[in-house]
């Protein structure tokens, strides 16, 4: 073990994305229907900053010089009209004894490193904000890569049941497996794998909720021919990727919308390390593995395909027959 265990940056990473999940989950609980007619997104937006605020301090207590490559930027918060959101923040954080908004300007700040694949965490503070609106799922993503591979996942889950509890947080580190707990208590974590379902007719498919994020015609044609029944289920966030990593699904989808959209390495980093530490595959849609070394996108890749890796190879061959790149 020595000194590539990760043991520190696992420690560090589940407790960081935990205590996020507790400040998403009570601004998430305040969201009445009048914010929803509204369409009123300042929920999502404070919600967003605080869980960068929290994550970030917690890395600082212990990796103070690591950079933190984080989807929200502090130049947005500094400006005139983000300041009822930084007032919201303050009251939202003062449980977690922060009250200063410098303080917490610059918390924000140190999720605004450049992208430095040698060593560096990713982090997507609020993963499925269109999730966390309507009540649905979302996630807090926390990825260490190091040499341009992820070694470090924590993705909390808060409204992905385990058992009949709600709230699952989902920890990897590279050659040591994945586990998950109830997010009320992250140490009693147990080992996950995928499902070995292999015969594809027979698989469990999901995607975006959004169709602009993933093609959802083309998943359609994708599910049809390969014999299987039942419509890809739809949740937001890198949920799909814990509900392939726990056997729930065999594969999730993202089918490229646009020409020029490259997927951002915030909203893979965990997600990906958590399936392939299941017993899984994560690759692109023409079947190149994710290359987290490109800076903030995965900018060699297109699309994500996912799965349980024993019905890899068949989804992969119909997306080819689709001509899907
Ligand atoms: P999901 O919850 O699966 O719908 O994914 C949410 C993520 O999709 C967001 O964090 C965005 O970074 C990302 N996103 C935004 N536009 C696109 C797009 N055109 N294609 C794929 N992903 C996108
Ligand atoms: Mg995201």
């Amino acid at each position: 073990m020595g000194e590539t265990s990760y043991e520190r940056e696992l420690q560090a990473a589940t407790a960081a994305v935990v205590e996020a999940a507790a400040i998403c989950r009570s601004i998430q609980g305040a969201i009445g229907p009048d914010v929803l007619e509204k369409r009123d997104r300042s929920p999502v937006t404070v919600a967003d900053y605080c869980s960068q605020v929290l994550v970030c301090r917690a890395l600082a207590r212990t990796m103070p010089h690591d950079p933190i490559v984080a989807e929200e930027d502090a130049t947005d918060l500094r400006r005139p009209e983000h300041a009822s959101v930084l007032q919201r923040m303050l009251s939202e954080l003062a449980g977690a004894g922060l009250s200063g908004e410098a303080e917490v300007l610059e918390l924000v700040g140190r999720g605004n490193a450049e992208a430095t694949p040698s060593r560096m965490w990713t982090l997507d503070p609020i993963d499925g904000t269109k999730g966390f609106l309507r009540g649905e799922q979302y996630a807090i993503a926390l990825g260490l890569i190091v040499d341009g591979q992820v070694v470090v996942g924590a993705l909390a889950c808060p409204n992905l049941a385990l058992g009949d509890e709600l709230g699952s947080v989902l920890t990897a580190v590279r050659g040591q497996g994945a586990f998950m707990a109830a997010l009320a208590r992250p140490g009693e974590r147990r080992p996950i794998r995928v499902s070995d379902r292999s015969d594809p007719s027979q698989a469990r498919t999901c995607e975006s909720v959004e169709s602009g994020h993933s093609a959802h015609d083309v998943s359609a044609e994708v599910v049809r021919r390969l014999g299987i029944a039942v419509d890809p289920v739809r949740l937001d966030s890198q949920a799909k990727y814990a509900v392939v990593a726990r056997g729930d699904a065999e594969a999730y989808l993202r089918l490229p919308t646009r020409k020029d959209y490259e997927e951002k390495i915030w909203d893979h980093a965990a997600g990906c390390l958590v399936v392939e530490e299941a017993g899984g595959r994560v690759t692109d849609v023409q079947g190149r593995p994710l290359d987290f070394s490109r800076g903030r996108t995965l900018a060699g890749n297109r699309g994500v395909v996912a799965s349980n890796a024993a019905v890899h190879d068949r989804f992969l061959q119909v997306l080819a027959e689709l001509d899907v790149r």
